[in-house]
């Protein structure tokens, strides 16, 4: 059937990424992309980096506004989707707007966890996920003397790191045993703890916060662990993870779990719907698990396979996973994934580098790297292209150098 209509839900990364996509796919339908937040699509990533110090609103940004009246797309801001009529193809937007559809992508993206954590409700505690977030967040370090961190993650750090370069104090509370600890390997984790220590943040790890006590405006608030140890600070970032929106498909009586279900090709149980980004559940190219990505690269991959299939060049979404993340002046490349606990092996360069080789069955399956660019894209193109699985033994063989094996014969040219 031919498409004439394409509805986007979230105007974020992937949402805006999967309405470029389509144009430059030469789709030449109507584009209608809806999102709660205001304004133009903008990237999240500098929120918890640049934009703390800058607060340079333009420079995040996606696009210009001109480029949506160019590419002939409709951006529907400050609007939310209360729920989708899938027989009718039609959405509802919280206005009483009624769209239709020939096509529907959800790119709903995530929303922080919130533990239940007693008084965790207070004004004193805020998150990070959008523009708005990141301006409430500068006014209060503005303000504050100490800050506590709840979560040891990427976002938590960077923002730890922000504030201890802006001369504040600095607590992070991290429940589990090691920082980043779904991300990289304990080495990595421990690399990172080293330097942040270094840097002057106080770190307690494998305690949870159990309580938050607020005592009001002008006195400090609490975050108290479960040993019974209490942390006073000016204001708590909670940043302790995410959870999917994908109540909207759910209710639709679209499959979801952990995200919403989308098969290689990030199409819902629903034909007439696909989904991508943070909350589409997708099945890993490599092992077919199901497995749910944050990233800015896996939401713009999801959003360049749909356009393509909408367009009538349907490829299965295998592209591999890289991550990345700023503290300080270490820059964390992330080439590959892995939750098993194999093999690892971990070397410094003679610089500020660092590096950690993961394995799964002796297969090199994921390159953690600090400051090291160069060695990131060899991991990328290495674990992107060779037909033959990287060993640990072929590893053993050069050194641990990635470079000496970018020159087999099968890699070179690709
Ligand atoms: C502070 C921060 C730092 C980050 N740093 C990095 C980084 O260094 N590297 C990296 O790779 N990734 C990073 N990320 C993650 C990255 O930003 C996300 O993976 C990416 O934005 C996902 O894109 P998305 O389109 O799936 O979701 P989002 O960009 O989150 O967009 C989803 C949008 O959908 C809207 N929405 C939800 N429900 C509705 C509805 N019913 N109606 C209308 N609109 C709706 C939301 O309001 C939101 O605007 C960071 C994220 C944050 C918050």
């Amino acid at each position: 059937m031919a498409l004439d209509e394409i509805v986007i839900v979230g105007t974020g990364q992937g949402g805006f990424q999967a309405a470029m996509s389509l144009r430059q796919e030469g789709f030449g339908g109507r584009i209608t992309m809806i999102g709660e937040e205001p304004g133009l699509p903008y990237q999240r990533p500098p929120l918890s980096k640049a934009y703390m110090k800058e607060a340079n609103a333009e420079r995040l940004q996606l696009r210009p506004e001109s480029f949506f009246a160019q590419n002939s797309i409709d951006l529907v801001a400050a609007t939310c989707v209360d729920h989708i009529e899938r027989d009718a193809r039609i959405v509802v937007t919280d206005t009483g707007s009624r769209i239709s559809y020939d096509h529907l992508i959800l790119a709903t993206g995530t929303r922080n966890a919130v533990p239940p954590i007693r008084g965790i409700k207070s004004d004193r505690v805020l998150g990070l996920r959008t523009m708005a977030d990141a301006d409430r967040l500068r006014t209060a370090i503005d303000a504050a003397r100490r800050v506590i961190i709840i979560g040891g993650g990427f976002i938590g750090l960077e923002f730890a790191a922000v504030a201890r370069a802006m001369g504040r104090e600095v607590v992070v509370l991290e429940a589990a045993g090691r920082l980043m600890e779904r991300a990289v390997s304990p080495d990595m984790s421990a690399y990172f703890e080293r330097m942040h220590v270094a840097q002057g943040t106080v770190l307690k790890l494998g305690q949870p916060v159990v309580e938050v006590e607020d005592e009001g405006p002008g006195r400090p608030c609490r975050a108290r662990l479960a040993n019974g140890e209490s942390v006073e600070g000016d204001f708590i970032l909670l940043a302790a993870g995410v959870r999917p929106n994908q109540e909207l498909a759910a209710a639709a009586g679209i499959e979801t779990e952990n995200g919403i279900v989308v098969d290689r090709f990030l199409l819902t149980s629903d034909p007439h719907i696909s989904a991508l980004g943070d909350c589409a559940a997708f099945p890993d190219p490599r092992t077919g698990a199901r497995i749910r990505l944050e990233s800015v690269q896996a939401a713009s991959d999801h959003a360049r396979t749909i356009a393509k299939r909408l367009t009538g060049k349907p490829a299965a979404y295998d592209a591999l996973p890289w991550f990345w993340s700023d503290q300080f002046s270490a820059k964390l490349q992330i080439a590959g994934i892995t939750s098993a606990t194999g093999k690892t092996f971990a070397r410094a360069s003679d610089g500020d580098g660092f590096y950690v080789y993961r394995f799964e069955d002796e297969r090199l399956v994921c390159v953690e790297t600090v400051n090291a660019a160069r060695e990131h894209m060899a991991a990328r193109k290495l674990l992107t292209t060779t037909s033959e699985p990287i060993s640990w033994r072929d590893m053993e063989r050069t050194g641990f150098e990635l470079a000496a094996l970018m020159k087999r014969p099968e890699t070179a040219g690709a």
